[in-house]
């Protein structure tokens, strides 16, 4: 029998991955069911962006790319992140073409983690961190946000500093953030770099949803502390380029240098024709992601809604596509069991708060990258439920 490894046996069963694709297998067999799990847009890929693919295949750039990405890729990078965000990368040596932002952190944490080493995670949080924390052999420690509204705080990550002293190589940083929606102010990330700012730290960013960041200002480590920051982003939200598996790392050269042997190491390069449609997605401007964003924000107002009526208690997410809300206390406390009763009873899929680590424990996530007229349909659904389990 063939079995995987101790290893990678180790590493997932002590990851909620193979829990969520449990549930998902699940929930793919009750038909008619109305899914609120799915961390994509409902949207295709912008015809502009398509056809830019397209053409690129028809003029033969199908062959191998250059390692760090194109030229054009990068230099339309540097440009779009020094117009929008003020930041500054030579994309020369400083920029880095990965296979979505998933390759871009695994790649980063691979890059720059010795056995022993700790990388802080906060949490909720997206489960690829920890695991990819513990793939390279060091040590990921969560820390629970929950209770200083899902944000780290300087009082917080002092306390984790002083605990693990020296030891801290890392913290990872999801703004806006999946589940949870919040996004930090400048001011506050100003405060959390202070503390790590010359020590041999890294400031691990993920921004995927830095384009779905509805209310506030752009804020990242990589304007106060840019010679510790390793940023990743990429194209999968912002540009509903999901299947197109594009992203990119930004760090000082050496840094870069050091991600790029990783990348090519394991990954080689990405497809030329999806860098050319994701050159041509980053020169349009904004235009396609504004028309997204305008949709995304009726539907988190009309779901912050009616969730807050049924008597969820939930803050108005931020940004990204998620509103992460607290059960009440008339449904049962434990996520992963209400998971199995709503899809079984209300036919209506969420994911259970505690597949995203320490905090989560009692909270569902609930995504809005799906149609008005799903959500609608779903939150009916959901109050009938809610109705009938308080009894009247
Ligand atoms: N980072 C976060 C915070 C996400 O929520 C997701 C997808 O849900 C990803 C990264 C994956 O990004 P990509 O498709 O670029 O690999």
């Amino acid at each position: 029998m063939v079995e995987m490894s101790k290893y990678m046996r180790k590493i997932l069963s002590d990851v909620p991955t193979l829990k969520v694709f449990d549930f998902s297998q699940y929930v793919s067999k009750i038909p008619g069911i109305i899914k609120f799990t799915i961390g994509e847009p409902d949207f295709d890929t912008p015809e502009y962006i398509k056809e830019a693919g397209i053409k690129s295949i028809e003029n033969n750039r199908t062959h191998y790319a250059p390692q760090r990405g194109t030229v054009g890729l990068r230099q339309a990078v540097a440009d779009t992140l020094a117009k929008k965000y003020g930041l500054h990368y030579d994309p020369a040596t400083e920029i880095l073409v990965t296979n979505g932002v998933t390759e871009g952190i695994s790649t980063a944490i691979t890059a720059i983690t010795n056995p022993g080493d700790i990388i802080l995670v906060p949490t909720p949080t997206f489960s690829i961190y920890t695991p990819d924390v513990m793939i390279a052999g060091g040590t990921p420690v969560e820390v629970d946000t929950s209770k200083t509204g899902f944000k780290l705080t300087p009082a917080l990550l002092q306390q984790y500093l002083n605990k693990y002293g020296d030891r801290v190589k890392g913290v990872v940083f999801v703004n806006p953030s999946n589940p949870t929606g919040i996004a930090y102010s400048q001011a506050e990330m100003n405060e959390l770099a202070a503390l790590i700012k010359g020590k041999p730290i890294f400031a691990i960013c993920d921004e995927i949803y830095s384009e779905l960041n509805y209310d506030g200002e752009y804020s990242s480590m990589a304007k106060v502390i840019p010679e510790q920051t390793i940023l990743a982003n990429g194209f999968s939200k912002s540009y509903a380029m999901t299947g197109w598996r594009i992203g990119y790392l930004c760090a000082p050269a050496k840094v870069t240098d050091l991600l790029f042997k990783v990348h090519a190491f394991a990954v080689t390069d990405i497809a030329t024709f999806v860098q050319d449609a994701a050159e041509a997605a980053l020169k349009a401007g904004d235009e396609a992601t504004k028309e997204m964003d305008a949709q995304y924000i009726k539907r988190r107002d009309y779901m912050y809604k009616r969730l807050t009526e049924m008597g969820f208690e939930c803050s108005q997410p931020m940004g990204a596509f998620y509103i992460f809300a607290k059960i009440p206390s008339f449904l049962d406390q434990d996520d992963n069991k209400l998971i199995y009763q709503l899809a079984n009873d209300a036919k209506v899929a969420v994911t259970a708060g505690s597949n995203f680590g320490k905090g989560g424990e009692g909270y569902l996530r609930f995504s809005y990258a799906t149609g008005m007229d799903q959500i609608k349909e779903g939150m009916d659904r959901l109050a009938a439920f809610c109705k009938k389990e308080q009894g009247n």
